[in-house]
């Protein structure tokens, strides 16, 4: 498909975009700029700032904000959706433009770069590791784009004509599920498990939709596929692409990304870059000098002897899981909020002996205590100022407070990012002094 587009194609052509966060708003830029007339939807009215609805309107985009009527689709060629937006809850509408192609940003913008693209996908880890290839192919001369799902959309890169040697783009679940023509030269597939399952309707789905990424890839190309689902994955048929798995190794000895799941990662990144004409002794340098993101493991110090650390970022039970096992120090956890599924009785047999105690907070303190209750020492408090209060009341020199929460934080905070900054703010406000504590 990518050879038979050319940007004059786009001239005139009628696009609808649905959704104006950050995706839907640059797709509508990409279109304007390509020509096309574009209209841009979204249910919220207050979805644009002032400053967003005068630039796009300086662009001749039309703004429709408020919820969709099926005029808003009639006449579309084109209908761009956002990540997030079920072609299935459009359908009515949808039916207002029978002929209208519908795809989302990240398919768009890829028929107009020329860049070779390296994907990564996966449950876990696709920020730290997709911000690590980034960082190796710099470090090895490299002019690379970072984006996608985090970030730039690679609409915006496009927009801004920055030369590229390579494209390094996180993508989802969201955006896999309808693409038709994108095509990496190397796909990334991390790891796999429950997740989202509030919005694919089965395992079976969300794997397809990962899988999905390698569908269109050739003999050329390179899928990076982990060790653990060999099996599974060459029961399948899902991709041309030549296939290496991969498993954790201490093939980068001097790295700060803490436990075995991110050695993994290294290693995903390390067999990427190699396939872009890195040298080892290049990804060696790199990954030395790369830090853990920010709310990803990241330590935060020590106060009276305890260490503190945030993974605000850990969402789900694998996530969690990872955390602990990447201490030696007993672990006093801090979880709880908007459990997204995964299995809390699984972890018990690692977390007996880590774990010495479990400071519950926020929403669905039911579900962790139907998992641990009599199992590991735990109390719930409803805020995480509480609970972390009481586990530095009650930690000892050695220990470790994380958080590590295994939930999405919208109980309490607007995002991950809030929530760990709220741990930092609490963590400076306790006492220094051990005899403090108590
Ligand atoms: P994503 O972008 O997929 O959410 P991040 O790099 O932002 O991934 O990390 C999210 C959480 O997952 C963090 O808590 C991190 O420590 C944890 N994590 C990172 N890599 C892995 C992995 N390979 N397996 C399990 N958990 C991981």
């Amino acid at each position: 498909m990518q050879a038979l587009i050319h940007k004059s194609q786009l001239a005139g052509h009628k696009a609808v975009v649905v959704g104006a966060a950050v995706s839907g708003v640059a797709a509508a830029r990409l279109l304007a700029a390509l020509g096309a007339s574009v209209r841009l939807l979204d249910r919220n009215p207050e979805a644009l700032d002032a400053e967003a609805r005068s630039m796009l309107e300086g662009l001749g985009v039309e703004l429709r904000l408020g919820p969709h009527k099926p005029e808003d689709f009639a006449g579309a060629q084109m209908v761009v959706l956002s990540p997030g937006v079920p072609v299935a809850k459009l359908a009515a509408l949808l039916a207002a433009c029978p002929d209208a192609q519908v795809l989302g940003e990240l398919e768009l913008a890829s028929w107009f770069n020329q860049a070779p693209i390296v994907a990564v996908t996966g449950t876990n880890g696709k920020t730290t590791t997709t911000t690590l290839i980034g960082e190796i192919l710099r470090h090895a001369g490299r002019k690379v784009f970072v984006g996608g799902n985090i970030g730039t959309p690679l609409s915006d890169h496009l927009l801004s004509g920055e030369p590229c040697d390579v494209a390094v783009l996180e993508v989802s679940s969201f955006q896999l599920q309808n693409v038709k023509s994108f095509r990496p030269k190397v796909g990334v597939l991390l790891n796999f498990s429950a997740n989202h399952l509030d919005f694919h309707a089965d395992i079976e789905e969300y794997l397809t939709a990962k899988l999905n990424l390698f569908a269109r890839m050739t003999e050329n190309d390179l899928a990076v596929l982990p060790l653990e689902m060999k099996d599974e994955l060459e029961a399948r048929t899902f991709t041309k692409a030549r296939r290496v798995y991969f498993t954790g190794t201490s093939r980068f000895p001097e790295n700060h990304l803490p436990g075995a799941h991110n050695r993994a990662n290294m290693e995903a990144a390390w067999l990427a870059c190699r396939a872009m004409g890195v040298t080892e002794e290049q990804a060696r340098e790199a990954v030395a000098a790369f830090k853990p993101l920010a709310h990803r493991l990241e330590s935060l110090g020590e106060k009276a002897g305890v260490l503190f650390v945030d993974d605000s970022k850990a969402t789900t039970v694998d996530a969690m899981r990872a955390a602990v096992q990447s201490f030696d120090r007993p672990v006093r956890l801090l979880a709880g909020g908007v459990f997204k599924g995964g299995d809390l009785e699984a972890v018990l047999p690692l977390f007996k002996g880590r774990v010495v105690e479990v400071g519950l907070f926020g929403a669905n303190r039911e579900v962790f205590e139907a998992a641990w209750s009599g199992q590991l020492p735990l109390f719930w408090e409803p805020t995480l100022e509480a609970a972390v209060t009481r586990l530095y009341r009650n930690s000892e020199p050695g220990d470790v407070i994380l958080l590590s929460p295994a939930t999405a934080s919208f109980d309490l905070y607007s995002g991950y990012k809030a929530r760990g900054e709220d741990f930092a703010r609490i963590m400076a406000g306790l006492p220094d002094e051990t005899e403090a504590r108590q």
